[in-house]
């Protein structure tokens, strides 16, 4: 009976699942789902996704044996999930390498801590004509619509400048050259470091969107490696000190008008829903076939309840006690 009920909610979930989402008592959310692929994309927008919330661009490289996948080959890519994505958001997140990730064709140095190494923006900012080719295919996709931009792994504003420059001599040259693009693209950052988020304020003021990046801010909140089994019980993000960070991020984002999102697998779990709509999230983003339960989700939660659940979430003192709230074992 039990599994014939569970078939039932999920049969009624997937079928609202392309609805909008709002809680019962009214506060409008978007579910997005994150994407790997331009395959995955199309599941995505098929499973009932608001949007794409984190497309990894990554994949583009890693799949190559051969370089850097050029302008045109970006382009196309690009150009085609936000076609898939119908105007719907289309967050596309800047090359994410080094750390666990690395590419056939290219030597990363050696370093005794790749995940506090050179990745992902840090390697942006110094391959500067790899990531003019990115933000200029990036530019170039956002003609069709639906297309921001988001930076990963930012600890300072001197990043986050240099990055904004560079896409604006992107947009420059393309006015130049009379292609066409969307000069009102969003610009987000991905919030995954401490220290990011200690200066969210700063960051917010002068970016459109937030995306928390769970996988990282907790490995990076927490000093607890993501990939490493023998610490696995220790990666925790319902440790309080994740929530505070969380906490922290939401209101800064808010106080000046800053969207905020979370990308991070936490999100894609049920049980986590009260208290990310609790914490003040405007939209959760999550893997595709989680999209339906976690509209389900929001579609049954009262935006005060769920409130009371992240300030006693925020309050406590230990990991468990956050668990026991939540109903997490
Ligand atoms: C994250 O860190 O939470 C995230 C979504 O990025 P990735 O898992 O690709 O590092
Ligand atoms: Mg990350």
């Amino acid at each position: 009976r039990r599994m014939e009920e569970a078939e039932a909610r999920s049969a009624a979930a997937d079928a609202y699942a392309s609805q909008p989402v709002t809680t019962r008592d009214g506060r409008v959310l978007a579910v997005l789902a994150n994407a790997g692929s331009v395959d995955e994309v199309e599941r995505a927008i098929r499973s009932g996704a608001d949007g794409i919330g984190l497309f990894r661009s990554e994949f583009l490289y890693m799949q190559r044996q051969d370089g850097f996948p050029d302008e045109q080959v970006q382009t196309a890519a690009y150009a085609r999930a936000a076609e898939l994505c119908g105007g719907r958001p289309l967050v596309i997140r800047t090359l994410d390498i080094g750390g666990d990730k690395s590419l056939p064709y290219y030597r990363f140095p050696e370093e005794e801590n790749p995940f506090l190494g050179w990745r992902a923006i840090r390697v942006s900012l110094e391959l500067r004509d790899m990531f003019r080719t990115q933000l200029r295919a990036i530019l170039r996709a956002s003609a069709r619509g639906g297309v921001r931009v988001m930076f990963p792994m930012i600890v300072s504003l001197a990043e986050l400048r240099d990055a904004l420059a560079l896409l604006e001599e992107c947009k420059e040259e393309l006015r130049r050259q009379e292609v066409p693009f969307d000069d009102r693209i969003p610009v987000g950052v991905m919030i995954e470091t401490p220290a990011a988020v200690f200066m969210a304020d700063e960051l917010a003021a002068e970016v459109d969107f937030f995306s928390i990046g769970t996988n990282d801010l907790t490995q990076y909140v927490l000093a607890v490696d993501r990939g490493n089994r023998r610490i696995a019980a220790m990666y925790d993000t319902l440790h309080p000190a994740v929530v505070r960070a969380m906490r922290l991020t939401v209101d800064a984002a808010h106080r000046h008008g800053c969207e905020v999102g979370i990308c991070g697998e936490f999100a894609g779990c049920v049980a986590h829903a009260e208290l990310l709509v609790g914490l003040g999230f405007d939209e959760l983003s999550v893997a595709p076939p989680s999209v339906p339960a976690v509209k389900e989700r929001i579609r049954g939660l009262e935006t005060p309840q769920a409130e009371l659940t992240a300030r006693r979430a925020v309050e406590a003192a230990t990991a468990s006690e956050v668990h026991e709230l939540i109903g997490v074992g």
